[in-house]
Protein backbone atom coordinates (compact mmCIF):
# COMPACT_ATOMS: atom_id res chain seq x y z
CA UNK A 1 0.00 0.00 0.00
CA UNK A 2 1.09 3.17 -0.89
CA UNK A 3 0.37 6.73 0.36
CA UNK A 4 1.06 8.95 -2.58
CA UNK A 5 -1.93 11.09 -2.83
CA UNK A 6 -1.18 12.42 0.93
CA UNK A 7 -0.97 16.19 1.20
CA UNK A 8 1.18 17.59 3.22
CA UNK A 9 0.89 18.09 6.81
CA UNK A 10 0.84 22.00 8.33
CA UNK A 11 3.45 22.29 10.01
CA UNK A 12 2.12 22.00 13.98
CA UNK A 13 5.46 21.67 16.19
CA UNK A 14 3.96 19.94 18.66
CA UNK A 15 0.63 17.44 19.69
CA UNK A 16 -0.47 20.00 21.73
CA UNK A 17 -0.07 22.85 19.07
CA UNK A 18 -1.86 20.44 16.66
CA UNK A 19 -4.44 20.34 19.60
CA UNK A 20 -5.06 23.61 19.75
CA UNK A 21 -5.59 24.19 16.13
CA UNK A 22 -7.81 20.93 16.23
CA UNK A 23 -9.91 22.61 18.78
CA UNK A 24 -10.35 26.26 16.73
CA UNK A 25 -11.00 24.49 13.76
CA UNK A 26 -13.77 25.18 10.99
CA UNK A 27 -12.29 23.23 8.01
CA UNK A 28 -14.90 20.78 7.58
CA UNK A 29 -18.96 21.57 8.69
CA UNK A 30 -18.81 19.23 11.39
CA UNK A 31 -17.56 22.19 13.45
CA UNK A 32 -21.31 23.89 13.34
CA UNK A 33 -22.90 21.18 15.36
CA UNK A 34 -19.79 20.25 17.82
CA UNK A 35 -19.68 20.88 21.40
CA UNK A 36 -15.84 20.16 21.60
CA UNK A 37 -13.50 19.01 19.05
CA UNK A 38 -11.50 15.82 19.94
CA UNK A 39 -8.01 16.05 18.98
CA UNK A 40 -6.70 12.77 20.71
CA UNK A 41 -4.85 11.73 23.64
CA UNK A 42 -2.39 9.46 25.44
CA UNK A 43 1.48 8.76 25.46
CA UNK A 44 3.25 11.14 22.68
CA UNK A 45 5.84 8.40 23.07
CA UNK A 46 3.39 5.63 22.25
CA UNK A 47 4.08 2.72 20.11
CA UNK A 48 0.59 2.32 19.56
CA UNK A 49 -1.52 4.74 17.53
CA UNK A 50 -5.32 3.88 17.70
CA UNK A 51 -7.65 5.57 15.37
CA UNK A 52 -11.66 5.31 15.53
CA UNK A 53 -13.89 6.72 13.54
CA UNK A 54 -15.20 10.39 14.83
CA UNK A 55 -16.04 10.99 18.22
CA UNK A 56 -19.76 9.98 19.78
CA UNK A 57 -22.07 11.77 22.10
CA UNK A 58 -19.93 11.17 25.46
CA UNK A 59 -16.86 12.15 23.39
CA UNK A 60 -18.63 15.31 22.01
CA UNK A 61 -19.39 16.83 25.52
CA UNK A 62 -16.01 16.02 27.33
CA UNK A 63 -13.75 16.86 24.65
CA UNK A 64 -11.90 13.29 25.16
CA UNK A 65 -11.64 9.97 22.90
CA UNK A 66 -13.22 6.93 23.68
CA UNK A 67 -14.82 7.80 27.31
CA UNK A 68 -18.29 6.40 26.87
CA UNK A 69 -19.24 2.22 26.54
CA UNK A 70 -17.01 1.76 23.43
CA UNK A 71 -14.13 3.24 25.35
CA UNK A 72 -14.57 1.06 28.19
CA UNK A 73 -14.93 -1.62 25.78
CA UNK A 74 -11.49 -0.73 24.28
CA UNK A 75 -9.93 -0.32 27.90
CA UNK A 76 -11.41 -3.86 28.48
CA UNK A 77 -9.38 -5.01 25.31
CA UNK A 78 -6.70 -3.07 25.88
CA UNK A 79 -6.00 -4.90 29.58
CA UNK A 80 -5.90 -8.57 27.81
CA UNK A 81 -2.38 -7.90 26.16
CA UNK A 82 -2.10 -5.75 29.12
CA UNK A 83 -2.09 -2.40 28.03
CA UNK A 84 -3.41 1.03 29.47
CA UNK A 85 -4.30 4.24 27.81
CA UNK A 86 -0.81 5.24 29.07
CA UNK A 87 0.65 3.03 26.89
CA UNK A 88 -1.20 4.33 23.87
CA UNK A 89 -2.48 7.12 21.82
CA UNK A 90 -5.89 7.52 20.59
CA UNK A 91 -7.61 9.91 18.04
CA UNK A 92 -9.76 9.65 15.48
CA UNK A 93 -10.42 9.94 11.44
CA UNK A 94 -12.21 12.95 12.48
CA UNK A 95 -12.06 15.33 15.21
CA UNK A 96 -15.36 16.77 15.66
CA UNK A 97 -18.69 14.56 16.38
CA UNK A 98 -20.70 13.60 13.36
CA UNK A 99 -24.91 14.14 13.74
CA UNK A 100 -26.60 11.12 15.07
CA UNK A 101 -23.00 9.32 15.05
CA UNK A 102 -23.33 8.48 11.38
CA UNK A 103 -20.16 7.62 9.22
CA UNK A 104 -18.08 10.63 8.58
CA UNK A 105 -18.63 11.81 4.75
CA UNK A 106 -15.61 11.71 2.21
CA UNK A 107 -15.31 15.42 2.25
CA UNK A 108 -15.13 16.28 6.19
CA UNK A 109 -12.11 12.74 5.84
CA UNK A 110 -10.35 14.75 3.78
CA UNK A 111 -10.73 18.30 5.70
CA UNK A 112 -8.98 16.59 8.57
CA UNK A 113 -6.74 14.44 7.15
CA UNK A 114 -3.98 16.62 7.30
CA UNK A 115 -4.47 16.69 11.33
CA UNK A 116 -4.18 12.87 11.40
CA UNK A 117 -1.14 12.98 9.24
CA UNK A 118 0.53 15.28 11.14
CA UNK A 119 -0.21 13.27 14.27
CA UNK A 120 1.21 10.42 12.84
CA UNK A 121 4.31 12.40 11.77
CA UNK A 122 4.90 13.52 15.32
CA UNK A 123 4.28 10.14 16.99
CA UNK A 124 5.97 7.91 14.81
CA UNK A 125 3.94 4.87 15.98
CA UNK A 126 5.31 1.16 14.96
CA UNK A 127 2.16 -0.30 15.04
CA UNK A 128 -1.45 1.69 13.88
CA UNK A 129 -4.38 0.04 15.31
CA UNK A 130 -7.87 1.06 13.59
CA UNK A 131 -11.18 0.63 14.75
CA UNK A 132 -13.84 -0.06 12.13
CA UNK A 133 -14.45 0.44 8.44
CA UNK A 134 -13.70 3.70 8.15
CA UNK A 135 -10.76 3.93 10.08
CA UNK A 136 -9.41 1.03 8.09
CA UNK A 137 -10.09 2.25 4.64
CA UNK A 138 -8.36 5.74 5.00
CA UNK A 139 -4.77 2.89 5.23
CA UNK A 140 -5.70 0.32 3.22
CA UNK A 141 -8.64 1.65 0.83
CA UNK A 142 -9.80 -2.18 -0.80
CA UNK A 143 -9.72 -3.54 2.84
CA UNK A 144 -12.97 -4.98 3.70
CA UNK A 145 -13.31 -5.03 7.59
CA UNK A 146 -15.46 -8.55 7.71
CA UNK A 147 -11.95 -9.65 6.14
CA UNK A 148 -9.23 -7.96 7.46
CA UNK A 149 -9.89 -7.62 10.52
CA UNK A 150 -7.39 -9.05 13.21
CA UNK A 151 -4.96 -8.94 10.06
CA UNK A 152 -1.30 -8.09 10.54
CA UNK A 153 -0.27 -5.80 7.35
CA UNK A 154 2.52 -3.28 6.49
CA UNK A 155 1.80 0.71 5.59
CA UNK A 156 4.62 1.79 5.12
CA UNK A 157 7.09 0.66 6.81
CA UNK A 158 4.81 0.57 9.97
CA UNK A 159 1.96 -2.22 10.78
CA UNK A 160 -1.51 -1.65 10.49
CA UNK A 161 -3.41 -3.66 12.71
CA UNK A 162 -7.00 -3.56 11.49
CA UNK A 163 -10.09 -4.31 14.19
CA UNK A 164 -13.69 -3.84 14.34
CA UNK A 165 -14.94 -0.81 16.28
CA UNK A 166 -16.15 -1.66 19.89
CA UNK A 167 -19.38 0.07 18.61
CA UNK A 168 -20.08 -3.17 16.89
CA UNK A 169 -18.75 -5.24 19.72
CA UNK A 170 -21.12 -3.63 21.81
CA UNK A 171 -23.93 -3.92 19.60
CA UNK A 172 -23.24 -7.25 18.24
CA UNK A 173 -22.10 -10.17 20.61
CA UNK A 174 -20.47 -12.51 18.01
CA UNK A 175 -18.32 -8.94 16.73
CA UNK A 176 -17.35 -8.44 20.59
CA UNK A 177 -15.86 -12.00 20.40
CA UNK A 178 -14.01 -11.45 17.01
CA UNK A 179 -12.64 -8.01 18.74
CA UNK A 180 -12.06 -10.17 21.98
CA UNK A 181 -9.67 -12.37 19.91
CA UNK A 182 -8.32 -10.16 17.86
CA UNK A 183 -6.94 -8.10 20.37
CA UNK A 184 -4.62 -10.86 21.25
CA UNK A 185 -2.34 -10.84 18.36
CA UNK A 186 -1.24 -7.09 19.08
CA UNK A 187 2.02 -8.01 20.99
CA UNK A 188 2.48 -9.99 17.83
CA UNK A 189 1.57 -7.02 15.58
CA UNK A 190 4.83 -4.99 17.39
CA UNK A 191 6.78 -7.91 17.02
CA UNK A 192 6.36 -7.99 13.60
CA UNK A 193 7.18 -4.07 13.14
CA UNK A 194 10.47 -5.39 14.95
CA UNK A 195 11.15 -7.30 12.38
CA UNK A 196 10.15 -4.68 9.46
CA UNK A 197 12.73 -2.58 11.08
CA UNK A 198 15.18 -5.14 11.61
CA UNK A 199 14.83 -6.49 7.87
CA UNK A 200 14.92 -2.58 6.46
CA UNK A 201 18.05 -1.64 8.61
CA UNK A 202 20.31 -4.79 7.08
CA UNK A 203 18.88 -3.50 3.76
CA UNK A 204 20.35 0.16 3.99
S1 LIG B 1 -13.83 17.40 11.76
FE1 LIG B 1 -11.69 18.02 11.49
S2 LIG B 1 -11.68 19.36 9.66
FE2 LIG B 1 -13.81 19.21 10.40
S3 LIG B 1 -14.07 21.00 11.76
FE3 LIG B 1 -13.49 19.23 13.05
S4 LIG B 1 -11.25 19.36 13.23
FE4 LIG B 1 -11.85 20.67 11.49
Amino acid sequence: MTNADTPQPASWESINELAAAVRSCTDCGLHTSRTNAVPGSGASNAKILIIGEGPGLNEDQQGLPFVGRSGKLLDELLAEVPLSREDVFITNVVKCRPPENRDPLPDEVASCRPYLDRQMQLLDPKVIVTLGRVSMLRFHPTGKISEDHGKILEWEGRVLFPLYHPAAGLRNPAIKRELQKDVLRLPEALEEWARLSANASVTQ
